[in-house]
């Protein structure tokens, strides 16, 4: 099928250039003249494990990138919104991006004899196809959704650093839609993939997301919770995890504690989930608690650095870890970002590594000092935090060149054992 990607990003970079392994012929387009260049260069503008594999296999055949919707509307079938959908100040949802896209898509579909199916694979709250997405394609194009066009919605479910393998073995695929035909459509390009394939009305697959990613990041702030009492009973919080995901109805995913959870979408889509809750007059409790736990976990590290280094004024800080998770770039909501910042504020000299993230870093934290290894980092330092789950952090055995060796690990990546050093994890 000839398809559109709108917004070249972590979703619309891999989502096109994996419908383009399957055979499609995909057009992506951004408003970023910078990411279309690379698109079509074969270099992803984004970091993913076998993303440039694909992009070199398939840029330049059947695949390509424009920053004319003109173009990509009129030589394609099928357009998926993989835009942003970030949260405003008051913590709501900030549709601005889809409803550029939704307007831009619209113009294009006005002058477009041939049916066209438009999928919003966006994040977006529910009734956001139908109330927001639908109204802005009908006016824009002067034409009826469902009789002269179709709508559907396809969530997204990825993990960032395996984006491109969950793309290819989802555990389901979720095709929301109040318009069997256009729901048809979106089903055939998932032809041949094995999974579950749940078919919806829009808004429920909208809820699907939001309550996927609100359930994991429960399990990870419960986990936390978890761990914080564990650590002050001098249990270890992993072995009780191990021992509670052994029961099927909880599985054993999910419940590692430590600094937890950033990313572009649990801290946001949690915020949106109550902000849409607060719009039908309901407070959801459990959800700011999820919450307030992830934001409390920074500080609580925070204390546990100072107990071994109560003035942090002028010593130097190793911060092992920038991005959010391992095997990503992305440093969005990383929970290192609140740990540097209470460092800086405390007088301490932030000594930074990351083996992918520190250039998106820089750009928060322009004048910290960031090298290139994590021997760098641990040299001459007072203290060494890790922020992140880099597999290499595991192998580290130069914490003797530290001016002390105080390790606050934040996730479980440093086995002290034979190190000789001063070793303090968050929940353990
Ligand atoms: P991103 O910020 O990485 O990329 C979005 C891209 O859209 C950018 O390249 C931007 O330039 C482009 N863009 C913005 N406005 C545009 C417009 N009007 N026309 C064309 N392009 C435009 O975003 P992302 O992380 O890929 O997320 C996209 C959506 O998918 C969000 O709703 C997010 O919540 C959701 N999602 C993200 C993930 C993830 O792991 N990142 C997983 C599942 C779902």
């Amino acid at each position: 099928m000839r398809i559109s990607i709108i917004g070249t990003g972590y979703v619309g970079t891999v989502t096109g250039a994996c419908f383009a392994s399957l055979g499609n012929d995909v057009i992506c387009v951004d408003v970023d003249a910078r990411r279309v260049e690379s698109m079509n260069a074969g270099v992803p503008p984004i970091y993913e494990e076998g993303l440039e594999e694909l992009l070199k296999a398939h840029a330049g055949k059947n695949l390509r990138a424009t920053l004319d919707y003109d173009d990509a509307i009129a030589h394609s079938d099928i357009s998926f919104i993989c835009v942003p959908t970030p949260t405003d100040e008051g913590g709501k949802i900030d549709l601005r991006f889809v409803r550029e896209a939704s307007r831009s898509i619209g113009q294009r579909l006005k002058n477009k004899s041939s049916y066209h199916v438009v999928v919003v694979k966006s994040t977006v709250v529910p009734q956001t196809t139908q109330s927001v997405a639908t109204p802005i394609l009908e006016e824009a194009s002067g034409k009826k959704a469902g009789v002269d066009f179709g709508v559907g919605m396809n969530p997204e479910f990825l993990r960032e650093g395996k984006a491109v393998h969950d793309f290819m073995h989802p555990d389901r695929i979720v095709i929301g839609g109040d318009d069997p035909k256009a729901q048809a459509v979106i089903k055939s390009l998932y032809k041949g993939y094995k999974c579950p394939i749940l078919e919806v009305d829009t808004k429920t697959a909208e809820m699907i997301k939001y309550v996927s990613n609100a359930f994991l990041a429960t399990k990870i702030s419960f986990s936390n919770e978890v761990g914080n009492i564990c650590k002050r009973l001098g249990i270890d919080t992993y072995k009780v995890m191990e021992g509670v995901g052994l029961d099927a109805r909880i599985s054993p995913f999910f419940l590692n504690s430590g600094l937890g959870f950033g990313g572009s979408c649990f801290p946001k889509d949690v915020k949106a989930l109550i902000g849409k809750a607060a719009d039908v007059d309901y407070e959801p409790q459990l959800l700011k608690t999820v919450l307030l736990v992830n934001d409390h976990q920074p500080q609580m590290l925070l204390k546990l650095l100072k107990i071994h280094v109560p003035d942090l004024k002028d010593k130097r800080i190793a911060v092992l870890g920038l991005a959010f998770k391992n095997d990503t770039d992305d440093i969005r909501e990383s929970r290192a970002i609140p740990v540097i910042g209470s460092l800086l504020a405390e007088g301490a000299q932030v000594v930074a590594y990351d083996p992918m993230a520190s250039r998106h870093m820089k750009k928060v934290y322009p004048n910290i000092e960031y090298v290139k290894t994590a021997d760098e980092a641990l040299m001459d330092a007072d203290a060494c935090i890790v922020a992140t789950e880099w597999a290499e952090f595991k192998k580290l055995d130069s914490f003797g060149n530290m001016r002390r060796p105080v390790v606050i690990d934040g996730r479980k990546m440093i086995d002290p054992k034979g190190k000789n050093i001063i070793y303090e994890g968050i929940c353990w």
